[in-house]
């Protein structure tokens, strides 16, 4: 069984990028999107981004099975307030924010009596964003965790599992809470970190605008496509996966100083055991398929 109307509410990346992969699946699902701004809408409808585009949320959940509120986790909250009194009874809504816990708050207390709400997250992006960012394959192996509560109904969570399946996505189910403790590591600390490693370089008068640029390869370069990453997205993230992110970020600056004090010292163990550790999670995450071992990421030049 699949849904047989999809709303898309927030059309950028991800969003699009589920419109395209359902197209490429072939699911005969009618979908609607919408988007905040008229700009958006109207590119939407320019290059055929979903089969209906309302001006209105409220025109797009009309007789929706599955909702996917797909807006900067900030936002979750009064989107879903505003669609909350146009939702079919039956429906099922989802997300796909990046934190958990913060959306389940501001989500559920809107929803009306019987609707689902079955949080997700897929754990795939890029640095662009816009309703132009979109791909068919951004899923493909990549993870898209639930996070349903324990109430939820056990048919709707299998439902949602199977439609991030035919995206081409593996599924996998986690408390929200502990969501939000791994993303913050595996995520959210690491995006604050290149952060704030391009700013201390543009604040390097010493290493003119050139030479940053010029000589960019390898560990700089990647921080600054990460960096690059949608600033209200981010913004909101922090907000609301403030405990996980202080926690991770604390841990991180104790490892730090301990390199730091090794350094200093000249303790060359310290720094060769920490980095023959961490070279082994390099290996892993290749052997989970979850990155190429092509050198340089499989990029020509340098
Ligand atoms: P995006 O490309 O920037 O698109 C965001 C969409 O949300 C746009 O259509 C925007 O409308 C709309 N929007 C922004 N603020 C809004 C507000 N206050 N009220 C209503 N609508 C608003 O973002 P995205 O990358 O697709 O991210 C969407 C969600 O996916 C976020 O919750 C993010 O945490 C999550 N996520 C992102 C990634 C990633 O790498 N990008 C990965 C996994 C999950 P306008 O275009 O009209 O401004």
């Amino acid at each position: 069984m699949s849904y047989k109307k999809v709303a898309l509410i927030g059309l950028g990346l991800i969003a699009s990028s589920i419109f395209w992969s359902m197209k490429r699946a072939g699911m005969a699902t009618q979908v609607s999107g919408t988007a905040r701004s008229a700009q958006t809408r109207e590119t939407a409808r320019k290059i055929g981004l979903c089969d209906e585009v309302t001006d209105t949320a409220a025109d797009a959940v009309k007789d929706a099975d599955l909702v996917i509120l797909c807006v900067p986790v900030g936002a979750m909250g009064s989107v879903m307030a505003e669609i909350a009194p146009h939702l079919k009874r039956g429906a099922v809504v989802s997300d796909v924010g990046s934190t958990k816990r913060s959306v389940i708050d501001a989500v559920t207390p809107h929803l009306p009596d019987g609707v689902q709400f079955v949080a997700a997250h897929p754990l795939a992006g890029t640095e662009h964003s816009g309703p132009e960012a979109g791909f068919a394959e951004l899923f493909d192996n990549r993870w898209c965790l639930l996070t349903p509560e324990a109430e939820a109904d056990a048919d709707a969570v299998s439902m949602l599992a199977d439609f991030w399946r035919a995206l081409g996505a593996n599924v996998d189910q986690m408390d929200p809470d502990h969501h939000d403790l791994v993303l913050a590591v595996t995520s959210h600390v690491p995006h604050l970190i290149a952060y704030t490693m391009v700013g201390v370089a543009d604040d390097l008068h010493r290493v003119t605008d050139s030479e940053v640029i010029n000589y960019s390869a390898a560990g700089f370069r990647d921080f600054t496509r990460i960096a690059a990453s949608d600033p209200t997205m981010w913004r909101d993230v922090f907000l609301s996966n403030k405990e996980a992110s202080l926690e991770i970020l604390g841990r991180f600056t104790e490892e730090m100083f301990a390199l730091q004090r090794a350094i200093r010292k000249g303790d060359g163990d310290h720094l060769h055991d920490f980095f023959t550790r961490t070279r082994s999670i390099r290996r892993g995450i290749i052997e989970a398929g979850q990155d190429t071992d092509a050198p340089n990421f499989g990029r020509h030049k340098t």
